[in-house]
């Protein structure tokens, strides 16, 4: 069976990335297994949600969802604690928890999710070709992506930050970058931040994040940058081998992208994180995912209504 074999081969890649860690190599696959996955013994536990039944909206997204019997979410698969993909298909993170929480609450179980993996420079498009009906993968909102997209949120607040390899004493902050090659990613605003003349630095730019960790693990670039959130669950994957350098220099507020055009569901995803922050599920949700990384803990942004 074809499926099964590549799951093998994945098993065998991970086991080998984990052999070379564990014998102090530098290398290793950059989008491994979150350690520690929530659920564990002694670890804290993913909260449940109840699923809504007999949701009416008037939103066209929302009725397409409820004909197809599924909601399409798109998330990234390699952001460790945020929205990252085993090797067996299994998805996890903060994200997917923001997701599954907002989908009961339109009226769809965790199996009536389908996630599909999109990555930032493509995001604008899927959505706005219907392609996806939310996406939840640390998607800043801000005016200019508001021409394209509706967001509901902030459902939480991220800074883009440096990750930089264990040793390095050069790089303490944006200011320290002049001359450096740093790697980021395509249609994400803290490439955007980092190409400005102001802080001199040369760009990578690619395609996925775990491909420019890996570059830095490889001695390729000198640093990475994206939100804190993001670095700090590579961080935890590579103690000693990685580090954030701590100097957040932009705000990130994350919301879940959708149609331009859909208000009610902006509303309706907006009661739904409002509705779950309020319940302690949030917190929670945190805890058992972000909370692994050593983010610490700060109580959720306003809601933009807009
Ligand atoms: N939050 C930033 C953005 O939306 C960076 C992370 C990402 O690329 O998803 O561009």
């Amino acid at each position: 069976m074809k499926l099964r074999k590549s799951a093998a081969a994945a098993a065998t890649v991970a086991v080998l990335a984990l052999a070379a860690t564990a014998c102090g190599g530098d290398s290793g696959n950059a989008g491994d297994k979150p350690a520690g996955g929530a659920g564990g013994k002694d670890q804290p536990k993913l909260p449940t949600y109840t699923v809504a039944s007999g949701v009416k909206l008037d939103s066209a997204t929302l009725k397409r969802a409820q004909k197809a019997g599924k909601i399409v979410i798109g998330a990234k698969n390699d952001q460790p604690y945020l929205g990252f993909q085993d090797t067996d298909g299994k998805r996890s993170g903060f994200d997917i928890e923001i997701a599954k929480m907002v989908a009961a609450d339109l009226g769809f179980k965790p199996s009536q999710i389908e996630f599909k993996t999109i990555d930032s420079n493509v995001r604008e498009t899927t959505i706005s070709k219907g392609e996806v009906d939310l996406y939840v993968g640390t998607y800043t909102i801000n005016d200019e992506r508001k021409k394209q997209v509706g967001f509901a949120g902030p459902y939480f607040m991220a800074g883009a930050d440096l990750l930089v390899r264990g040793d390095e004493k050069g790089i303490t902050g944006p200011d320290s970058v002049k001359g450096k090659t740093v790697c980021s990613i395509k249609g994400s605003t803290p490439l955007q931040e980092i190409k400005k003349s102001k802080y001199g630095a040369k760009t990578v730019e690619l395609s996925k994040y775990s491909e420019c960790v890996q570059q830095l693990l490889n001695n390729e670039v000198d640093a990475v940058t994206t939100d804190d959130a993001i670095l700090k669950g590579y961080a935890a994957q590579r103690p000693g081998k990685l580090k954030v350098v701590g100097k957040p220099f932009t705000e990130e507020p994350y919301g879940v992208g959708m149609n331009k055009d859909d208000k009610v569901l902006r509303e309706a995803v907006s009661k739904a994180i409002e509705a779950h922050e309020k319940n302690g599920d949030y917190k929670k949700a945190y805890d058992a995912t972000l909370g692994l990384s050593k983010s610490a803990y700060t109580a959720p942004p306003a809601l933009e209504r807009y």
